[in-house]
Order: C-alpha cells, then structure tokens, then sequence
C-alpha cells in the first residue's frame, strides 16, 4: 500500500511530451521492451523464479520473436557474465545450464508469471552484457503492459471508468514514448521517466478489468493518436500545453474544472513559505542569477487563472522573470495555480485606525471586512465577514494606507509584496496538462463514464 501510494503520487509530476505524438511509430507492434535493470541499476548477476508453472526455454529474441535453443525444469535461474559472454545457472545447485559467447540471451519462462527483484512480470526477459554488468528488459504484451502500469499511475481501488480512462491514457501516453530509449535497445523504461511500471504485483480484478474493457482503445484528435498527457489534480483548472510546455495542441486546451475535488485530493491543496535567503538559492540552483531578494510578484496569469510569469526583483533593482512551466519547477512547486502571500488573494482588515489605517477610495476600512488584494496591488472586489458591514463599491480600486497624512500603495504597505519570507499558497498537484486524475475519480463518482471523462479532458478528441 506504501509502495503503491508513493508511485502515485509521482504521476503528479509524470512529464508529458506531446511532441513525440506526431507520428506513430509503434504501428503493429504489440510487443513493448521495458527496460528493467539498465544503465546504473544493471545488475552484477540478476535471478528469475517461476510463480506459476515450471521451467524456462533459452534462447535468443530477433525483433520481438522468441527462439529457444535449450528447455530447462529449473524453478530458479541466475544470469551472470561468464567467459565472454553470459551463462545461465540453477541458482540451487549453482549447476550451468546455457552458455553464450555473445553479449546477450533471451529467457521465456512457461508459466505467466515469473518474480524479478521482487516483483512478478508477465512475458520474456532479455539479457545483455555490459561489462561485468547484465542489462534487464521486459519483453510484454502491450496489454499486459497497461496492466502494470495502471495500480502505479492510481489507486486500483478508485471507480472502475476513471481506471479506465486512466487505462485510455496510460496506453495513448505509452504510444508516445515508444522512442525514448531507442539508443538502450529498448522503448520504455519502468520509472517516471516514461511511466511507472512493476508488472503484477499491484494489479487488482478492477484494474485489470480497467484494461481490458478498454482493449486496443486510444486517444484521437482527427483520426491522429495523440498522447493522454495526466497528472494528479488540477486545483481547479486544468492548463493549455502553449502556456505549461511552449507547444499548442487544440486537444490539450486548458479549462476550469467543475468535477475535481480539489479539498479531498491527496496534496490538492497547499503552502509553502520560503525565505528571501531559500528562494535566492533555488533560483541560483535552478540556473537563475539573483542577489538579495525584495520582492516576488505574479505579473501575468493565463485565462483560467494559472500563473504564467512570476517575477522576483533583488534589492539592486535585477529581474528574474520566470514563466509557463518554470513558475513551478524552478522553485519546486506543486502546480502553477497559486498565489503569492496576500496578494491575488482576499483579506480581512485587522485593527484598522484613523491614525494608521487601510482606506478604500477614502473612506477608512472597517476591521473584519473583506478586501481582495490584486497582484498589481489594485482591489477587485470586497465582501463582508463576521456580521461587519462591508464596505461599498465595486471594481477595481486603488487600496492606499495612510501613515501620518502620507498615502503608499497597497504593494508597500502589504507584508506580502516584501519581506524576509514569502508564501505560496495553491491548489493542484502536477502539471495541469490533459486529465485531472482527481477530476477523473469525481467524474466517475458523478456517473460518468471513461470516454465522457477523456472528452471533458482532452478537447475536441474521439476515444476509439
Ligand atoms: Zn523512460
């Protein structure tokens, strides 16, 4: 349940490349490599144990097709390097049962499935060396794929037409990636780098079912695949890839939710205070050159509310202007979508005095009413609260304080605009491009089924 939970959250920040759907390169192909154990996690001397049925036949993969040379009965393989190339072994009795001169060997086990590291997979493994060490990939139906994928990318307990659209994107998304690790010998990799995948272990009858009720069924936008860009909240509103990545896909066009619940979802809703000092040095870490920090500002929103350029000026006057996707990666955000301390946001007016007060167009703000602070320091709208009467008018209006007959502007006088900390305050989790899983789990509650979630999610686009 931990391991399961932790994988989730990761969707939250799984990347979407959108680009990469253009063109199709999986065509027929119902075979997906998965790299396993690669690179800095090959492994010195990997195993394999059967779960079901018994033995294995040994040979070599050509494309995607499984030539044995040899059949054995053990129950428990070990691959290693040996000589100069690589030999199978009875992990019991330590006996060589298959030895090659060349770098690399394929296994397929009889039975459906087989423990690797812990996990139990479906389909044939293939092995390459590299050095001492023996590189692992997964070769496994498409479908069977998806399945190890789903109980990774969310919960396998939540409604069955938000695993299945979940299932629409893993496998639109997955189309997508075929590319990525090309130069490794294999299509995709099993972390968040592509999409999480762990074969069976997390698999439920649910979340199988998701898969298979939704067999061979994409994403279209003018008969084009493209891919089911996901992410784990949108705090309200979903986002345009043009603001979030640069690139414009009528499909992934963003809109404010009215499914999602944002309150119940898991870091749905949150805050973060750094201080002038942390801020300046995850701008200096992300690249961004900056001295003492004075202020931070939102100067430019996009329609549905997300930020789109967040700007912090240093005490010499020097700008780091950050955008799209950047207001949230560079200082390590959850989502696009929040405010910085009191500005954008609405407040109360707390001990308000004709000495020192807040005035609104010059009439002296009563203590408890509610003003809603722009982030150009304007106000934009004002409502009551704990039964004091509101103050009147309507519009945008200048806030000014006034200290001794003189009048400064709400951006001085408010502790958010400057000061040795500065909060953040917003909803969502993940990029805010395509679907909302949230919003696909309350879409679901609510009746709706997977093609109308996906259709809700992804403008304009057929599920077929
Ligand atoms: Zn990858």
């Amino acid at each position: 349940m931990r391991r399961r939970f932790a994988a989730f959250l990761l969707a939250g920040v799984l990347l979407c490349t959108p680009a990469s759907a253009a063109v199709s390169t999986v065509q027929s192909q119902t075979i997906v490599r998965v790299g396993l154990a690669y690179d800095t996690t090959a492994m010195a001397a990997p195993q394999l144990q059967n779960v079901d049925g018994t033995g294995y036949d040994i040979g070599t993969m050509n494309g995607t097709s499984f030539s044995a040379a040899i059949s054995v009965s053990q129950t428990r393989l070990t691959i290693k390097p040996q000589g100069t190339g690589l030999a199978v072994l009875d992990t019991d009795s330590g006996q060589v049962l298959y030895q090659t001169s060349g770098t690399t060997l394929a296994i397929s086990p009889r039975g459906t499935l087989t423990w690797f590291n812990k996990y139990k997979y479906r389909g044939d493994f293939v092995y390459t060396r590299t050095g001492n060490a023996v590189t692992v990939v997964n070769y496994v139906g498409l479908e069977d794929y998806i399945k190890g994928v789903i109980p990774y990318e969310m919960s396998a307990s939540w409604p069955k037409e938000a695993l299945k659209a979940q299932a629409v994107c893993a496998r639109s998304y997955a189309d997508g990636q075929m590319d990525r690790h090309k130069s490794q010998g294999f299509d995709v990799c099993n972390g968040t780098h592509c999409q999480v995948y762990k074969g069976a272990n997390s698999a439920t009858a649910n979340s199988d079912a998701a898969v298979d009720e939704t067999q061979g069924k994409y994403i279209y936008e003018n008969d084009k695949k493209v891919v089911g860009c996901f992410f784990s909240s949108d705090g309200g509103a979903t986002e345009s890839s043009v603001n979030v990545w640069g690139g414009n896909y009528a499909y992934l066009t963003g809109k404010v939710d009215p499914y999602e619940n944002t309150a119940a979802a898991s870091n749905g809703v949150w805050s973060v205070t750094l201080t002038a000092a942390e801020l300046q040095s995850k701008l200096q870490s992300a690249g961004y050159l900056i001295g003492t920090i004075q202020s931070v500002q939102v100067t430019k929103r996009t329609a549905v509310g997300n930020v789109n350029e967040l700007t912090i000026t240093d005490t010499s006057g020097k700008q780091v202007v950050l955008s799209k996707d950047k207001c949230r990666t560079a200082l390590g955000l959850n989502s696009i979508r929040y405010t910085v301390n009191g500005l954008g946001s609405t407040q109360a007016v707390t001990s308000n005095s004709a000495a020192s007060g807040l005035y609104i167009n010059g009439t002296l703000a009563t203590d408890g009413s509610l003003y809603a602070v722009s982030e150009n320091g304007t106000v934009s709208a004002i409502g009551s609260a704990n039964g004091k009467t509101a103050l009147t008018g309507t519009g945008t209006q200048t806030i000014t304080t006034t200290t001794s007959g003189s009048q400064t502007t709400i951006n001085t006088a408010d502790p958010a605009a400057t000061g040795a900390s500065y909060t953040f305050s917003g909803t969502g989790w993940g990029h805010g491009v395509g679907m909302s899983q949230y919003g696909a789990k309350a879409m679901a509650e609510q009746g709706y089924t997977y093609d109308q979630i996906l259709q809700f999610y992804f403008t304009g686009v057929t599920v077929k």
